[in-house]
């Protein structure tokens, strides 16, 4: 997978990602406003295709972390999440039943509902990991604090992030819109093409080509708020 730059919201200017890590502390932070944390994350696959970085309070807890990555890349169908941070492991069933909170319990995992402020410093890094089955698995990283634009309590706000992976469908050169996921490697279809495959309408056989690291994986379609889709296709040069 291809390096992909990004689009800063503040400014809808573009950076390769290394770049938009600094300009993100020149463009974000104000004069007045509340304490905010940057976050950096990226895919452990294709950390140069897909990445983030998403503004939260410090006093919000790591589930509202967890909440934005779920909202924004990462939520098909509500599965187990946890991030690891200095060794510990902190957990999210969004619908526990009593087993799964028992083996957690057994496997010494903590619960998410702590404030962020007591489990990252400036520069510490997490590993994340959504899903058990057919895990995502993310790099987080809290880059800088400043002050900035509030925030409601216990929301979050993407300043940053990658482009859309331009890819072709397999059989024309129209852009891809959909994933056959019948088979491995994935298959690239565009819209008219996906419709002439006799699995179309199979159910889940063609997922939507969208812009996450989880394109393809169980059932995901993509962020169930339109707001937070960004399914733009890097600048020419
Ligand atoms: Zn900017
Ligand atoms: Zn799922
Ligand atoms: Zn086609």
């Amino acid at each position: 997978m291809q390096a992909l730059p990004g689009r800063c919201f503040a400014c809808q200017r573009t950076f390769p990602q290394a770049a938009m890590a600094e300009h993100l502390l020149a463009c974000r932070p104000q004069h007045d406003g509340q304490p905010l944390w940057l976050f950096h994350i990226q895919d452990n696959d294709f950390p140069d295709t897909f990445w983030l970085f998403v503004e939260i309070a410090p006093t919000a807890p790591l589930a509202a972390l967890d909440e934005a990555l779920r909202q924004v890349w990462v939520d098909c169908c509500g599965h187990y999440s946890q991030f690891v941070i200095g060794g510990e492991t902190y957990a999210r069933r969004p619908t526990p039943d009593p087993v799964a909170l028992v083996l957690d319990e057994h496997a010494a995992r903590r619960t998410m509902d702590v404030p962020l402020a007591q489990v990252f410093t400036v520069g510490a890094a997490a590993a994340y990991a959504y899903d058990e089955v057919w895990p995502t698995e993310l790099r987080v990283r809290l880059l800088a604090e400043y002050a900035g634009h509030p925030l409601a309590e216990g929301g979050f706000r993407v300043a940053a992030r990658n482009y859309k992976p331009p890819r072709t469908c397999r059989l024309c050169a129209r852009p891809a819109a959909w994933l056959y996921t019948d088979t491995w490697p994935l298959e690239p279809y565009c819209d008219q093409h996906a419709r002439q495959h006799p699995a179309w309408g199979q159910d889940d056989a063609f997922l939507p080509y969208v812009n996450s690291p989880r394109v393809g994986l169980c059932t995901y379609r993509g962020p169930a708020d339109e707001a937070l889709r960004f399914e733009v296709e890097p600048p020419g040069p």
